[in-house]
């Protein structure tokens, strides 16, 4: 008998509380492509309990950015729909004493907090809340105050092995013991994420450095829940230009910003996934291949710092490598023809794959009276060539013989041979290929374009 090993389990878990950016977005490529590589589930998480910011268009945004990098979850949670799940938890915590009510205003905490800073304590949270008398806990409910509730902490240190940063330990007597629930009943994400983290079997979490605090406190709260923790692994952060955190520049490094910019997914996946990397950031052909570089193990342990001048780079050298069956119904919806002959003619070129509409039109379509012509010197030399035009058909070995011909007759050679033919015959001094870009001018186009104007 062979034995069955559960299947890896991972998640991605925003707060539809903004548009993911590029930090999030490498969050969210970690997990699905570890998930991905090892044959697993990924769930996408929507951490929606903070009701007052939390905006359905957000939910949705994320949802479109996931299909926009092509990283579809096997299945959708929103922590909104299970708070019976997290009842259930929470009285259980109760039963074992492991929950306490508090009754402190957020004032009242905040001038404890500057207070043991000023004395130079942590400003770890007193547990007064444990010592209080019945008379003025009773005090506190007349006066119409309602409690929210900590997690208490066990005693001792909590220690992990990282995917990421190897042996971590954390003494919990540093942390202060969390707000699991607030005074209106609602449950806190720290609780909340063990709760789906156990009942969904997730087996790693793969998230932020910024949550190594917080997983020495729900480790203790799997083992308070009576569940084994899953693995961990806090992978750097990434930072601004400037070495600002990326939630403040949230507008113009969001995902749909990008995209609106015209930056390819495949080039934003393997940028988040690779940058701050053993692996060299590179063009992939696909999420597959991004899959087989992507290992937790060698991440590095600074942040990262994004360059958007990099990022537009990668996204061109990315479309430069792209094959026309991933993009050719993209292609279409623009309305660029020409198939596979086309795509491979302008590829090169592209900085956005929109610009291919550009070489389209210039190929297919009349050059705009405004389109730039040779100069008035090299008429003649026009002449000449439209005389030599071959007859068609015409194909990718057209423009060699008719220029070779054409450079025997005149006389010329190298740059003033071509430069004055692509000029007429495209209205630009640079593009793709004449050769292959040629076949789709056609002779009747070629032959108006080398025709001197009225
Ligand atoms: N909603 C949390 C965040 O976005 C999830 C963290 C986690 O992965 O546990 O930071």
């Amino acid at each position: 008998m062979t034995a069955t090993r559960a299947p890896d389990v991972l998640r991605f878990a925003p707060s539809p509380t903004g548009r993911l950016h590029l930090g999030n977005a490498r969050t969210l490529l970690l997990n699905a492509l570890t998930a991905r590589k090892r044959g697993g589930r990924f769930v996408l998480r929507l951490d929606d309990t903070d009701r007052a910011r939390v905006r359905e268009e957000y939910a949705e945004a994320i949802r479109e950015d996931l299909a926009w990098l092509g990283l579809a979850p096997d299945v959708e949670v929103r922590q909104s729909d299970r708070d019976a799940l997290y009842q259930a938890a929470f009285a259980r915590l109760q039963a074992a004493g492991r929950v306490y009510p508090a009754y402190e205003t957020e004032e009242e905490l905040d001038r404890a907090r500057r207070l043991a800073r000023a004395s130079g304590r942590p400003p770890v949270y007193d547990r007064a809340a444990l010592r209080l008398t019945d008379a003025k806990r009773a005090a506190y409910l007349a006066e119409g105050r309602a409690p929210h509730w900590r997690f208490r902490l066990s005693d001792g240190r909590i220690g992990w092995d990282d995917g990421v940063r190897g042996r971590q330990e954390i003494d919990l007597g540093s942390l202060s013991d969390p707000v699991v629930r607030r005074d209106d009943g609602s449950f806190l994400y720290v609780f909340t994420s063990v709760v789906d983290d156990v009942d969904l079997q997730v087996t790693e979490v793969v998230r932020g450095e910024d949550h190594v605090a917080n997983t020495a406190v729900q480790i203790d709260m799997f083992t308070a829940l009576g569940a084994a923790p899953p693995a961990f692994a806090h992978h750097n952060l990434l930072t601004a230009a400037d070495g600002a955190g990326l939630s403040k520049r949230e507008g113009s490094l969001s995902l749909g910003a990008l995209r609106e910019r015209g930056v390819e997914a495949l080039a934003v996946a393997a940028y988040v996934a690779l940058i701050g990397s053993a692996e060299a950031v590179r063009p992939i052909a696909d999420l597959d291949a991004l899959a087989a570089l992507v290992d937790l193990k060698r991440l590095s342990r600074a942040p990262a710092r994004i360059d958007e001048d990099d990022l537009q780079a990668l996204s061109a050298r990315t479309l430069h490598g792209l094959d026309h069956a991933a993009v050719s119904s993209r292609l279409l919806a623009l309305g660029v023809g020409g198939g596979a002959a086309f795509w491979e003619a302008v590829r090169g070129n592209l900085a956005r794959l929109d610009e291919a509409l550009d070489w389209w039109r210039i190929a297919t379509a009349p050059l705009p009276a405004t389109a730039e012509r040779p100069s008035g010197d090299d008429a003649s030399f026009l002449a000449e060539a439209l005389r030599a035009l071959p007859p068609e058909p015409w194909d990718e070995t057209t423009w060699k013989s008719w220029t070779a011909a054409l450079g025997a007759a005149t006389g010329r050679k190298g740059r003033a041979l071509f430069a004055p033919l692509r000029l007429a015959l495209t209205g630009w001094p640079h593009g793709p290929e004449l050769a292959k870009l040629l076949p789709f001018i056609g002779r009747k186009r070629a032959a108006e374009r080398l025709t001197p104007r009225g």
